[in-house]
């Protein structure tokens, strides 16, 4: 049995992007852990964000990359002490070598 082909239902092309290309959707990863300067706590509520810096680095004396870098004021939950607490942060599609 043959069948017609005169209806011209999908062109489908082999072209398109192949299952499992590493690309954007890589995670963010915390390079350093907000932590309390005082007691070394490391619950610290959020208490409000101050700046943030989008300008890729590597952490003083490590190879540790980061591609953002985030200010917050937190309160830490054992000692109560208000502290602005720096957080880096990085994204390996951010990154240009
Ligand atoms: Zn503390």
């Amino acid at each position: 049995m043959v069948k017609s082909k005169s209806k011209p239902t999908e062109t489908k092309s082999r072209a398109g992007r192949p299952a499992g290309t590493p690309n954007s959707e890589q995670p963010v990863v915390l390079v350093e852990a907000p932590r309390c300067r005082r007691c070394g706590c490391t619950k610290l509520r959020h208490v409000k964000k101050i700046k943030q810096s989008d300008r890729p680095g590597r952490i003083g004396g490590t190879d540790k990359r980061f591609t953002k870098t985030t200010w917050t004021r937190r309160r830490c939950d054992s000692c109560n002490q208000q502290q602005i607490i720096i957080t880096r942060e990085y994204e390996p599609s951010a990154w240009n070598d």
